[in-house]
C-alpha cells in the first residue's frame, strides 16, 4: 500500500495548485484504492524512488456552523483519518491567521504527523515572514511554491521519510 499524504489548510492557500504539482495532473482523479472514500479528490503521486497518494480537501472550517462549511470540515477529517501523514498549507504572503489556529488545534486533536508548510514563498529567501508561523507548534515551516514547483521534493522527501 502507498503511503497516503493528505493535504490540508484553509481555502486559498493553495492546496489544489500542490495537489496538481504533486500529481501532474489539472484534473483531480477518483482512484479506486480499498478503503479510501470515494467522495474525495484522490491522486497518484511520484517523484524521484517515491510513490504516494494525494488527498486534496476543500477548505478546513473547524468551528463553521452548519451548511457546506460543516460538510467541508468533516470530509477533511475522514481525510486525515485516511492519511499516514498531514501537509497543512499556510499562506507565506497571508501571513499567520486565527483560522490557522483553529486548524492547528484540530489537527493536534487527530493527532496524524503534519508538516507544516507555507506556501507562495517564491521570491522569500530571508524567511522573517515566515517566523510567526512557528507559534502554531508545529515546529519547523518549510517555505514552497507550488504554482514554481519550488520545494517540492524536500517536502515529500521530508513527508513520507519518516513512515
Ligand atoms: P486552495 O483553495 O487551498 O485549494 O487554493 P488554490 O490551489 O485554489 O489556490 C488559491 C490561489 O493561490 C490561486 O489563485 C493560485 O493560483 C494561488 N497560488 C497557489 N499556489 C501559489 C504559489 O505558490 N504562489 C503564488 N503566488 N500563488 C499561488
Ligand atoms: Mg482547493
Amino acid at each position: 500500500m502507498k503511503p497516503v499524504i493528505a493535504l490540508v489548510g484553509r481555502p486559498n492557500v493553495g492546496k489544489s495548485t500542490l495537489f496538481n504539482r504533486l500529481t501532474q495532473t489539472r484534473d483531480a482523479i477518483v482512484a479506486d484504492f480499498a478503503g479510501l472514500t470515494r467522495d474525495r479528490h484522490y491522486g497518484n503521486g511520484r517523484l524521484g524512488k517515491h510513490e504516494f497518494i494525494v488527498i486534496d480537501t476543500g477548505g478546513f472550517e473547524p468551528d463553521a456552523g452548519s451548511g457546506i462549511f460543516k460538510e467541508m470540515a468533516k470530509q477533511t477529517r475522514q481525510a486525515v483519518a485516511e492519511a499516514d501523514v498531514v501537509i497543512f498549507v499556510v499562506d507565506a504572503r497571508e501571513g499567520l491567521s486565527a483560522q490557522d489556529h483553529d486548524i492547528a488545534n484540530e489537527l493536534r486533536r487527530l493527532g496524524k504527523p503534519c508538516v507544516l508548510v507555507a506556501n507562495k514563498a517564491e521570491g522569500m529567501h530571508d524567511g522573517t515572514k515566515l517566523v510567526d508561523f512557528y507559534e502554531l507548534g508545529f515546529g519547523e515551516v518549510h517555505g514552497i511554491s507550488a504554482a514554481h514547483g519550488q520545494g517540492i521534493r524536500d517536502l515529500v522527501e521530508l513527508a513520507l521519510e519518516p513512515l
